[in-house]
């Protein structure tokens, strides 16, 4: 059926970044030659190469983090802790100056919808900023001793989901603390960290303090694996924080991982169906699921399931999926070829397990990475796509019977990230939350994010909390 009113494109122009042909590494303030093999990092909606940016080999790791120790040591250690505070408030408010060219990047490198990255993204980071820039000077009445002190290096490896966002969450509450910083972006999503290195630099931080080192996989693990680096923090796939966890056992080096997730959003026969749609939509399909506290799998009560589904699918046939950079689009471009492929794997066994799949109607643009949003119905426990973090549009629907059932079924994963649950009943919300497993609980309501609140994971989904009062703790030491 086609609509009485159909959308006009809306793109957001692009003219405001200026895409350099190629990067190098930031270290010690300068950007410099990397000695690796320069990655391309490439628009997933389009394929168009966007850059070229150096990758950062043992030697030149070495070097960032010789960098950094010298600016704790002889700079940002010794420095007042409200002026430290001062360049955190310098960074947010900078951030903030340059938004939508921060947007328009993250965006183009990443292939999330501009609507994401300009409403979410963005202010987030430098809400983080902000944020942050308030303990500078308050660490003493955080409630984790009388004197806390920073550990020293901080080495940080992020991943391509939220490249922004990310790095806001590792560098803000390093720097607070008192910490320096070596940080490696995702190999796909380096840009905005570059552009965040040229923030650095505007801000007149001092040289060491923050520096970015791009690079594969091999880089991350010369950052972690850096006998000077005193604090390691991960945020990526569970297979990859074992590894880390492995590197970093019987050294010194303090450790928080952060790590994939298989979320159970569970609805309540009393919960207003319409607003539940809605969460469950921000749930899956924010970030195209690209989200590690994605809410990947639909808990229904039985006697609701058919409404629920029926909404649910007439709602998803509604939802934009294209040009991210169009302000109207919801669904964007997968990141890469290989996750891609690696969704394209995962849903391939939810139909030879026997679920069924379905997805809407239309066509999807003939270049760049592509997958519709997708729901499976008839799906067990035991499948697959009931079981795995397919870290993409596609959601897996169960049921249950009683709230038992439904703890039951939620806690029954390796993961334990989040969850979320929908119901008019108070005290059924605050017994549930009670009995799950998982770090983060939302309540009719679902994907919010807030610097002032912890998040982390139980069980494979990692250790530690970023933001809040608790975040804080991962970056001090309070010995005396
Ligand atoms: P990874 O865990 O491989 O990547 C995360 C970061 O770690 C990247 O910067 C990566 O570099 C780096 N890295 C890779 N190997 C090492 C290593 N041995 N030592 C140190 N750093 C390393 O995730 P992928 O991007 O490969 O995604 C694979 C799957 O992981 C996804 O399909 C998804 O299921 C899950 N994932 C979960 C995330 C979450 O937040 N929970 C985030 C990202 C992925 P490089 O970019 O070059 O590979």
């Amino acid at each position: 059926m086609t609509s009485l009113f159909e959308y006009a494109p809306a793109p957001e122009s692009r003219s405001i970044v200026d895409i350099r042909p190629s990067y190098g590494l930031f270290v010690d303030g300068e950007f410099t030659d990397g000695t690796g093999t320069p990655l391309k990092t490439v628009n997933a909606a389009t394929e168009e190469v966007l850059s070229e940016v150096a990758t950062g080999s043992d030697a030149d790791v070495d070097r960032a983090v010789r960098a950094a120790r010298r600016a704790f040591v002889k700079v940002w250690g010794p420095m007042r802790p409200a002026d430290r505070g001062k360049y955190l408030f310098r960074i947010a408010r900078l951030l903030q100056e340059r938004a939508r060219e921060f947007a328009v990047l993250e965006t183009l490198d990443n292939g999330k919808p501009i609507r994401e990255s300009r409403d979410v993204d963005v202010p987030l980071a430098a809400a983080h900023f902000f944020y942050h820039a308030g303990w500078a000077d308050k660490l003493e009445h955080a409630g984790l001793g009388p004197a806390p002190r920073p550990l020293g290096v901080a080495g940080q490896v992020i991943p391509w989901n939220f490249p922004l966002l990310m790095l806001a969450w590792k560098i803000a509450p390093a720097l607070a603390t008192g910490n320096t910083v070596v940080l490696k972006p995702a190999e796909t999503t380096p840009l905005t960290a570059l552009l965040f290195a040229e923030i650095c630099q505007q801000a007149d931080l001092p040289p060491g303090v923050v520096n970015i080192v791009t690079g594969a996989g091999e880089t991350g693990r010369a950052v972690i694996s850096h006998p000077d680096v005193d604090k390691v923090a991960f945020t990526g796939s569970t297979e990859v924080g074992r590894a880390i966890a492995r590197a970093v056992a019987g050294t010194e080096k303090r450790l928080t991982l952060e790590l994939g997730g298989k979320a159970a959003n569970i609805v309540f026969d009393d919960a207003p169906i319409d607003q539940a749609v809605e969460g469950i939509v921000r749930g899956i399909f924010f970030n195209q699921g690209h989200v590690c506290c994605a809410g990947s799998r639909l808990l229904v009560q039985e006697s609701v399931h058919d409404a629920v589904v029926a909404a649910l699918q007439r709602r998803i046939g509604t939802l934009r999926v294209g040009d991210p950079m169009d302000k109207n689009t919801d669904l964007g471009a997968i990141n890469s070829a290989e996750q891609l492929a690696r969704i394209r794997e995962l849903t391939a066994f939810g139909e030879t397990e026997g679920a069924t799949c379905w997805q809407p109607d239309g066509d999807l643009p003939d270049r760049g990475f592509w997958f519709k949003p997708t729901v499976f119905t008839d799906v067990s426990p035991a499948h697959r796509i009931a079981r795995d973090e397919v870290f993409g549009p596609v959601l897996s629907v169960l049921t249950f019977r009683t709230p038992d059932e439904a703890v039951a079924k939620a806690n029954n994963t390796t993961y334990g990230l989040s969850a979320g649950i929908w119901s008019e009943k108070g005290s059924r919300i605050l017994k549930v939350t009670d009995q799950l497993r998982a770090g983060v609980v939302w309540a009719n309501t679902f994907n919010e994010f807030d610097p002032t609140s912890p998040f982390g994971g139980y069980k494979q989904s990692g250790y530690g909390r970023e933001g809040g009062r608790q975040g804080l703790a991962a970056y001090l030491r309070s010995d005396s």
